[in-house]
């Protein structure tokens, strides 16, 4: 048996539930920004300063869809059943550390191994 029970589970499927919706509100009103954003390109200060606004909502957005795709994985895994189980050594991830991370797919000593790789091609979002 694992240390995470159906009561945690239901916990966690709930606030990754919750943390999706977010992300997924916070996505349609950035698109709705960008296309208004677009409606008056006139003054070219503006639009360079537009252009970076448009750079660094990119960035969020991305930042914002690999979190998404973190979540959606974590709860595939709530369905399944393996929810809490390390990807690489197949361990339990502690509960503590899901409660910090919810999405985390590794356990903390596979995590710190990982990390010098890490700093390299940036952190996990
Ligand atoms: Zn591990």
């Amino acid at each position: 048996m694992t240390e995470i029970n159906s009561n945690d589970v239901d916990f966690f499927k709930e606030l990754l539930t919750q943390q999706l919706n977010e992300l997924l509100s916070n996505a349609e009103k950035t698109v709705g920004t960008m296309v208004h954003d677009g409606e008056w390109a006139a003054d070219p200060v503006d639009q360079a300063s537009m252009e970076t606004d448009r750079a660094y909502t990119l960035r969020i957005r991305d930042r914002e869809s690999h979190l998404i795709k973190k979540i959606n994985a974590a709860l595939t895994k709530i369905e399944e059943g393996s929810f809490g189980i390390c990807e690489n050594c197949g361990e339990e991830i502690s509960l503590a550390r899901l409660k910090v991370r919810p999405v985390a797919s590794h356990c903390i000593q596979c995590k710190t191994k990982m990390e010098a790789f890490e700093k390299v091609s940036g952190p996990e979002a």
